[in-house]
């Protein structure tokens, strides 16, 4: 780190992560891992959704203007996303100003790590001549899949008649047209979005949250058509050992809850930080995890019920019927519901936050993705790594039954167990010291460390 005959020493990392909760996790765990590495690192993130500086005493944080806008679905959040790059272009000068004007005489910035939804840093760093390197916080399948939608609408594919939808997509087994990234009920507005996000000309390297024995052969194709060099150095939450950056406050409870439950016996279900259901769906969801018979744990976050509170919309014969067999909470603390001992199966959108943190612990899934990226991860969980079980169409009580019961009893959840475990084991190889996580993270350390 040190520079110019030990006179100035870039030793400060700037993030920029993307304001939801997807995005921070990641994010501050990389932070975590460069802090370890002897950076010093500062978040310069937008009001909306900003984690909170106490529960993060090893990095600064800035703040970057409020808005007004917030983002609940797919729509939204290509609307939040671009107004944001553009509110935060100017103000981000100013912040990097301020970074640099704090610094210590002999200290420099060593360069700007941003998400991919978040390009509006790589202006600010080409006038100040500083380094930046995008962060991929998806796959490297979603990552790849982004890139071909691009020669799809080319060839006129985008967008798909509806008698399209289950038709392969043939250069990206195994997703069909509609497990494409891709609004199509918004598809002007959604353009803009990737045709931005793509422009990563300038950034020196792209860092991905995700794990060589599981995206092998994608992250080679990704190299190969790539100018820069690529790190894959997930899965972050395993390598860090960084506070939580949980938005909502996680309700604990239900840790002594699983303690009262048989080894492998309950599903545990989440939809994640964003995605919604109305209050038909939830009444759905619910008589078809009392009718699995199989114990449940449920996250129903405030505000993801639309035209409700929260569960207080349950039937009361419903509720009477949940009893001691489920256990409802607002937001749970997932890393450790997953790795508790109870846990036998997820019932999940598919983020891929949520999809690396169940296969960290041998935990196979029942796939329900909403929109965007949650696609095509269930595609990959259910037809590429084999681990899950796809929940499609309508949300319907007796369907939810059937695949929890699947999941949870049959030969053939057992069989996805098993092969859930080999994955965690295989993760851990990539993990420990000598596997490619781990070399990966020392050559992003080197690289930065060479600015
Ligand atoms: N999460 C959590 N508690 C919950 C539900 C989710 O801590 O009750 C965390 C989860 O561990 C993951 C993140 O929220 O790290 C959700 O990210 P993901 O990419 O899975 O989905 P998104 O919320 O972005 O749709």
């Amino acid at each position: 780190m040190e520079k110019r005959g030990n006179i100035r020493r870039l030793n400060r990392v700037v993030l920029v992560p993307g304001p939801f909760q997807g995005h921070i996790n990641p994010m501050l765990q990389l932070g975590s891992i460069l802090h370890s590495n002897g950076f010093f690192i500062t978040v310069v993130q937008a009001q909306y959704n900003s984690p909170k500086p106490s529960s993060h005493p090893d990095f600064s944080f800035l703040p970057l203007p409020d808005t007004s806008s917030s983002a609940t679905t797919t729509g939204e959040i290509i609307d939040f996303a671009l107004q944001l790059n553009t509110d935060c272009k100017a103000r981000f000068q100013e912040c990097l100003a301020q970074v640099m004007r704090q610094l210590g005489p002999y200290d420099g910035i060593a360069c700007i790590i941003y998400d991919q939804l978040m390009y509006f840093p790589e202006a600010a760093a080409k006038d100040l001549k500083l380094p930046c390197i995008v962060f991929q916080s998806g796959s490297a399948a979603v990552s790849l899949a982004c890139d071909a939608l691009f020669q799809l609408k080319a060839e006129g594919h985008i967008p798909f008649p509806e008698s399209m939808s289950n038709d392969p997509v043939l250069e990206l087994y195994p997703l069909r047209f509609k497990d494409l990234p891709i609004l199509q009920e918004k598809l002007e507005n959604f353009w803009q979005l990737p045709s931005k996000t793509n422009n990563i000309r300038t950034s020196l390297a792209i860092i991905y949250d995700t794990v060589d024995c599981l995206e092998n052969s994608l992250l080679a194709k990704i190299q190969q058509q790539c100018q820069v060099p690529t790190f894959p150095i997930g899965p972050l939450h395993r390598i860090s050992s960084g506070p939580s950056s949980s938005l909502l406050e996680e309700d604990t409870s239900c840790l002594s809850w699983l303690d009262k439950q048989s080894c492998n016996s309950v599903i545990y279900v989440s939809l994640g930080s964003i995605a919604s259901m109305d209050v038909k769906e939830l009444v759905e969801m619910g008589w078809g995890l009392v009718n699995s018979q199989q114990p449940f744990l449920w996250v129903v976050r405030p505000g993801s019920i639309l035209g409700a509170e929260w569960i207080e919309v349950l039937p009361e014969g419903l509720k009477k019927n949940i009893g001691e067999r489920g256990y409802i909470v607002k937001w749970a603390p997932q890393k450790e519901v997953l790795a508790h001992g109870a846990v036998g199966g997820f019932l999940s959108h598919c983020g891929w936050n949520s999809t690396l943190e169940s296969i960290c612990e041998g935990i196979p899934m029942i796939c329900r993705p909403c929109f965007g990226d949650q696609k095509v991860n269930a595609r990959y969980v259910s037809h590429v790594w084999r681990v899950g079980l796809e929940l499609e169409g309508d949300l319907e009580r007796g369907e939810i039954e059937k695949v929890v019961k699947k999941l949870m009893i049959d030969e053939e959840g057992e069989a996805m167990r098993e092969k859930a475990k080999k994955l965690k084991e295989n993760v851990k190889l990539c993990i420990k010291e000598g596997g490619s996580s781990y070399n990966s993270i020392n050559r992003l350390v080197e690289m930065i460390r060479s600015f």
